[in-house]
């Protein structure tokens, strides 16, 4: 997955749709325009190879078009391996409505949005993502059955966050494991950056285990709930890549693994929520490598938010899907040994592994 400089970099390019969509091999896009409702969206199914295509949509004012058909090219390519390591048999997709959600969204806009997704048969499944929340999704819901994400009361399985929050600790105790060949946490130094949804049941789950947990957000309010409610340190955001600690665990934006932070971050490990945490992957990747900092690919490792999402499809029950979460520790592990055994960087191994699974499983989808 490219880094948010890298996508800015293609977007400054000429390149061609097509052009674009055999970079990444993408199997389908779909341009959504209704000028009854001023929608402006774009469908990117990248591989159905595992299974429909579910991946959320983004409500975001891009300052071009083009800035949001390589944004939803790049996610949706990131659902696909997200969906591959995690052992779901999904695909990867991704939608964006282009237009600002303080002010652009309404029904009618939501509701034809629904009505192209179900015209897509089920090949794609949305869910929320940035600028969409549920009460839109409950509006999309109305016109298609393919949807997730939803509140308990219409059948889904509610905020996400605390499952993906169980997988981020799974996939940290067991890079623990590997650093220090004991998955236990108590006594280490963990700093969470991003005290928001998924950081506050993380810092929940590390506070308990005993671990000494640093916490930084831009957010006054955010921090003063977590500081009131648990035995945590405050430090301002900036600072926390010079805590002496073993745990880093990116919580907030991406791409905080960078050029600036890599020399700073004092730390064995690691493993947090956000995505794309590598600025550069093929940069940031084996200078982690090189430096010994084990990092546990974020693309696993947060992949309980779609875990949950995917036990809504089988009729949801949240204790089937933290079960299925648990899965996220033995591949952590098994990534970590590979990255080991043959010196490539840790989201390289995991990638590996994830485009193994959807060749293998192609084979298996060949014959009737
Ligand atoms: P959130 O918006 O609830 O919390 C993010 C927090 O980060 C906010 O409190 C915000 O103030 C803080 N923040 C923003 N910029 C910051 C900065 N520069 N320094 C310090 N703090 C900063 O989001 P969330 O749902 O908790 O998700 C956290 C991350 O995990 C996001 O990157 C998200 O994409 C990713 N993620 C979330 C889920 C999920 O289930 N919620 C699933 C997969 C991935």
């Amino acid at each position: 997955m490219e880094s948010i400089q890298e996508v800015q970099d293609m977007t400054k390019t000429d390149t061609g749709v097509f052009e674009l969509l055999l970079k990444d091999h993408h199997e389908q896009v779909l341009f959504c325009n209704d000028e009854d409702t001023g929608l402006k969206a774009i469908i990117a199914i990248h591989n159905t190879t595992l299974g429909p295509a579910l991946g959320g949509t983004r409500m975001w004012q891009y300052a071009t078009e083009n800035d949001a058909l390589i944004d939803v090219l790049r996610l949706s390519r990131g659902m696909t391996y997200k969906a591959a390591i995690s052992g779901l048999n999904l695909g990867g997709g991704k939608a964006v409505i282009i237009g600002d959600s303080k002010k652009d969204k309404s029904e009618p806009l939501l509701r034809k949005f629904g009505r192209f997704v179900k015209n897509l048969n089920g090949k794609y499944i949305t869910a929320e993502d940035v600028g969409i929340g549920t009460k839109d999704m409950e509006f999309v819901h109305m016109e298609t059955k393919h949807v997730t994400g939803l509140p308990e009361s219409l059948g889904g399985g509610g905020d996400p966050s605390p499952v993906t929050a169980y997988g981020v600790y799974l996939g940290m105790k067991a890079s623990a494991n590997f650093a220090w060949g004991s998955d236990g946490l108590h006594g280490k130094t963990v700093v969470v950056e991003g005290v928001g949804k998924v950081g506050r049941h993380l810092i929940q789950r590390l506070v308990k285990e005993g671990a000494k947990v640093y916490v930084t957000d831009i957010n006054q309010e955010a921090i003063k709930n977590v500081t009131e409610k648990f035995d945590v340190t405050y430090v301002k955001p900036g600072e926390q890549f010079d805590v002496d600690m073993d745990i880093y665990a990116p919580c907030a934006l991406g791409a905080t693994v960078n050029d600036d932070t890599i020399p700073r971050l004092n730390c064995k490990v690691i493993a947090g929520a956000a995505n794309n945490q590598l600025k550069k992957e093929k940069i940031h990747g084996p200078a982690l490598l090189e430096k010994g900092v084990i990092y546990a690919p974020d693309f696993l490792i947060n992949a309980g938010g779609l875990i949950n999402v995917y036990s809504e499809l089988e009729g949801y029950n949240r204790k089937k899907a933290l079960n299925a979460t648990e899965n996220i520790y033995d591949v952590t592990s098994h990534i970590l040994n590979k990255s080991r055994e043959e010196n490539i960087p840790t989201y390289l191994a995991a990638k590996i592994i994830a485009e193994k699974r959807i060749e293998d499983i192609k084979k298996v989808k060949s014959t009737f």
